[in-house]
């Protein structure tokens, strides 16, 4: 038997009293039995998102609710702004390009996070354009992006501001209708600290209205089909409805603590983990501290570690803790330490106990204890 430690930004560990909710008899969903728990659900998904408008929820992962808002929102040679800071952001490009519509690439290096020069340039330059599409936090790098900021661009030029908000609500501040967020699109495997399976997301009465002109061929993720079963506490087709069960303990969870304590928890843990890495003397990936994303944070491999994928390999295998390794032309080259959901001060000690003996066994130099020093001494001060 080997004890292990999921510390990974998706899927995210799930709380016992989830997993107990979710163990129970499966309920039909056209009951007023189920009714009842999708109106709570909806309430306290609402408080979450920090909308008035409806939360709809999709049996897909968070990836199906981002193809769901190119195919309602944006049609055949359209153009849409997607902001590419990772793998996610890619993402976009790549869904959009899939339906035909055109994208108009911002990028930055990876690590590095959008010039809002850049992107009002792109608006400037393409007048036409539709939608930015982008991420409040890009989970391949760790890097936060300014998203108030962004929402004001797409405001000023009358464009929709289309944000994956998967490894960001729930997370940090994000306020879906005071910042003027259009669409805000999440998944249960990440800060609902949930299986995987669930998508929920949110559109502005803007983008409902683009939605309704918007004519590609659709059906499954037909988000109007969708807004009008929620009227009746109802989604169109079966709801995932064990992860539903399990969304409304998650939810109880999260406003018992209460949303701003569930933020400063994450920032805490953020804080405390950059503390632990930088102890060691590794570098974050990210280059500014103001684009840490409290989700996640990633860090260099030492180039003195010839094989750096072996080092996530070796904290999984020698020591049972989970954590993930960089993407595409990342792997090998940064680790990412994730610190939301179901996350406490001493998951960070674990994380970083199991970095400091992983770096000894490949031969970087480390004293004992040093790491984790500074993870308790960002503890205790916060
Ligand atoms: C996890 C993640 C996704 C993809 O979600 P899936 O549930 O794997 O489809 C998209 N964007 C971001 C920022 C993520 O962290």
């Amino acid at each position: 038997m080997k004890k292990t430690y999921l510390l990974t930004p998706g899927p995210t560990p799930i709380p016992e009293s989830v997993l107990a909710a979710m163990s129970l008899p499966i309920v039909h969903h056209r009951t007023p039995a189920f009714m009842a728990v999708f109106q709570e659900v909806q309430t306290g998904l609402k408080a979450v998102f920090q909308t008035q408008q409806d939360v709809l929820l999709l049996a897909s992962t968070g990836t199906g609710a981002m193809d769901a808002t190119v195919n309602n929102l944006f049609e055949k040679d359209e153009t849409v702004i997607a902001l590419n800071t990772g793998k996610f952001g890619a993402r976009w490009s790549k869904i959009a390009r899939a339906y035909g519509v055109n994208v108009v690439e911002v990028s930055a290096e990876a690590g590095d996070c959008i010039e809002l020069a850049a992107v009002e340039l792109a608006l400037q330059s393409h007048p036409n354009v539709k939608g930015i599409l982008f991420q409040a936090s890009e989970t391949s790098t760790g890097v936060k992006l300014p998203v108030q900021q962004i929402c004001a661009l797409a405001k000023k030029y009358n464009v929709l501001a289309v944000c994956d908000a998967i490894t960001a609500c729930g997370v940090f501040y994000l306020p879906m209708d005071a910042w003027n967020i259009d669409v805000l699109i999440t998944g249960s495997q990440k800060a609902f600290m949930l299986p995987p399976g669930l998508s929920m997301m949110a559109l502005s009465e803007t983008a409902w209205a683009k939605q309704a002109i918007t004519k590609n061929p659709r059906f499954y993720f037909d988000l109007a089909r969708e807004r009008k079963a929620l009227s009746t506490h109802q989604t169109a087709w079966t709801p995932a409805i064990s992860l539903i069960v399990g969304l409304r303990e998650s939810l109880k969870l999260i406003h018992e603590e209460g949303l701003q304590e569930v933020f400063k928890r994450h920032g805490r843990l953020a804080r405390a983990t950059r503390a632990g890495v930088e102890a060691l003397g590794l570098q974050l990936f990210v280059r500014k501290i103001e684009y840490c994303s409290d989700a996640v944070t990633s860090v260099r491999i030492p180039d003195s570690i010839v094989d750096g994928k072996k080092l996530v390999q070796h904290m999984r295998d020698q020591y049972g803790v989970i954590i993930v390794g960089g993407q595409d032309e990342l792997d090998g080259k940064i680790l990412r330490l994730s610190h939301f959901g179901y996350c406490g001060p001493f998951d960070i000690v674990t994380a970083i106990s199991a970095l400091e003996l992983a770096l000894h066994d490949m031969g970087y130099p480390v004293t004992f204890g040093k790491g984790v020093g500074a993870v308790l001494q960002s503890l205790s001060q916060t």
